[in-house]
């Protein structure tokens, strides 16, 4: 069986596009995964970071998944630290950051994991980019329409950076 998964990808270090673009090819190659739509890029202001460092970008990933919530989170951070990622949970600039959003109509709440992501419906960045994909998606827990939770100025804090990129991955 296999389940709709959402992967925010960000990074606000480096040449961050690239760290985009290889995260994604790293995405597509795991074991069990098959990549089935990529949003655009979006920029935001970093907010939270203990430096000041550049705008984030961020891109969604929508995959079929065969294997466990657990398995696909060691495999994110095994790319992560393939990527240059060292700053692990310490709020500062980062390469690479790869978080699951959505592992199907999973609700899962452990130490290691939880999903729907804890953030997600206070995101304009992860949620704008997911609803380019999916713009009717309904939330697995509240049963509301995603696109509910991005008011006028949320959205306006994501702007468009490049709108090149393929979907057919
Ligand atoms: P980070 O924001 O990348 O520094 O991640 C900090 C921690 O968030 C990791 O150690 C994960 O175990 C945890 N985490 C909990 N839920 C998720 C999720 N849905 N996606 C990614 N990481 C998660």
């Amino acid at each position: 069986m296999t389940e709709l998964v959402y992967i925010l990808m960000g990074s606000n270090l480096g040449d961050r596009e690239h760290n985009l673009a290889s995260a994604m090819k790293h995405i597509g190659a795991l074991e069990g995964i098959e990549i089935v739509a990529v949003s655009s890029i979006y920029q935001s202001d970093p907010i939270g970071m203990k430096d000041s460092g550049p705008d984030f970008l961020n891109q969604v990933v929508k995959c079929e998944y065969q294997f466990l919530p657990s398995e696909l989170l060691d495999s994110l951070e095994k790319i992560e630290v393939s990527l240059g990622r060292t700053d692990k949970g310490s709020r500062l600039s980062r390469t690479i950051d790869l978080d699951v959003l959505l592992f199907g109509s999973q609700v899962i709440d452990t130490p290691r994991i939880t999903v729907p992501q804890k953030d997600l419906l206070k995101r304009p960045f992860a949620l704008v980019p997911l609803l380019q994909i999916d713009p009717d998606f309904v939330h697995p827990v509240t049963k509301k329409p995603l696109a509910g939770y991005l008011s006028a100025a949320s959205r306006h804090t994501v702007t468009l950076y490049k709108d090149y990129v393929s979907r057919e991955v």
